[in-house]
């Protein structure tokens, strides 16, 4: 049986940290949240991304606009929250609805405030191994790897997916010098997976797809982070069919419980960052 790869608990010892940097700084960071429409997810989102900020001292600045606001409105919430001085990280919360240009609106937040990581400078710097704010779900599953010692020099990755948001940044933080594995990145299109899957010392799945992920496909003694949050009627699952993989794999992360909660927390780590940064520059 696979060790159980705690999400929830490194989160909350990240959150710890965080607090205590907040504690140490002149004055508490603010995170503005951004919320477009009704989407009951998003609700739910982000009333625990605000919560947690106050959880570790942060001051939460809520902004909320109804699905019917133009474009050129919520630029100019942005701009606004850019130039605020009580403003440390911006967080907008995705996806936005239909009529709205999310691209353009992440390019409008100020790369220093992008709590998300996700401004294509901070991507940028990503790709050059440069600092910068780092994108939350990725940095969230390198913190765990980390957190529970995995052995990533020259080890043999295969991440699942290639999205903007998690397997692409992923796959970059995974091959950076120093950290150093060999990562294989597959797709949709990607022929014989489980011949590729088999192969991973490490196998992280950011699909979105319920179970995909079976015992066959694992090798035995793998590394399993589950990315995928998919709602299967009232039950939240991941990538991976969880009971079966873990008779095989040496560790793996559950749903809920896994990544979710180090997203979060990742999010926390990036406004501190940036309250950090404002700080040595003000
Ligand atoms: P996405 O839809 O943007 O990307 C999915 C990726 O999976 C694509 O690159 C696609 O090519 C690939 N893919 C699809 N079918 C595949 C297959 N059969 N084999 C291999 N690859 C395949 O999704 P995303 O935003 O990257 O999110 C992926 C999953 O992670 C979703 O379930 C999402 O809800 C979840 N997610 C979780 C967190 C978290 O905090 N835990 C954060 C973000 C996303």
């Amino acid at each position: 049986m696979a060790q159980i790869l705690d999400g929830k608990a490194v989160a909350a010892s990240v959150k710890v940290e965080v607090a205590s940097g907040v504690r140490a700084l002149r004055r508490s960071p603010g995170l503005a949240t951004v919320l477009v429409g009704d989407d009951p997810a998003s609700h739910v989102y982000v009333k625990g991304k605000r919560r947690d900020a106050e959880e570790v001292g942060m001051v939460s600045i809520h902004n909320e606009l109804p699905a019917y606001v133009g474009q050129d409105r919520l630029l100019e919430l942005i701009g606004q929250l850019n130039t605020d001085d009580q403003v440390d990280g911006i967080l907008v919360q995705l996806p936005l609805p239909s009529g709205l240009d999310a691209q353009a609106v992440v390019e409008a937040i100020d790369p220093a405030k992008d709590a998300d990581g996700l401004h294509p400078a901070n991507l940028g710097r990503l790709i050059l191994d440069l600092p910068g704010l780092r994108p939350c779900t990725p940095a969230g599953v390198m913190r765990i790897l980390d957190h529970y010692e995995i052995p990533l020099r020259g080890a043999q990755v295969v991440v699942l997916g290639r999205s903007f948001l998690v397997g692409r940044p992923l796959a970059l933080l995974l091959g950076a010098r120093g950290i150093d594995a060999t990562v294989t990145t597959a797709h949709s299109r990607t022929r014989a997976l489980s011949e590729i899957t088999k192969a991973a010392d490490v196998l992280i799945a950011a699909i979105g797809s319920p179970r995909l992920i079976t015992a066959d496909m694992v090798r035995t003694g793998a590394v399993v982070i589950d990315v995928g949050i998919n709602r299967l009627g009232d039950e939240l699952v991941g990538d991976v069919d969880f009971g079966p993989v873990s008779e095989v794999a040496s560790s793996i992360t559950p749903v809920p419980g896994g990544v979710g909660p180090m997203t979060r927390a990742m999010l926390l780590v990036n406004t501190l960052h940036a309250a950090r940064l404002r700080g040595r520059l003000s």
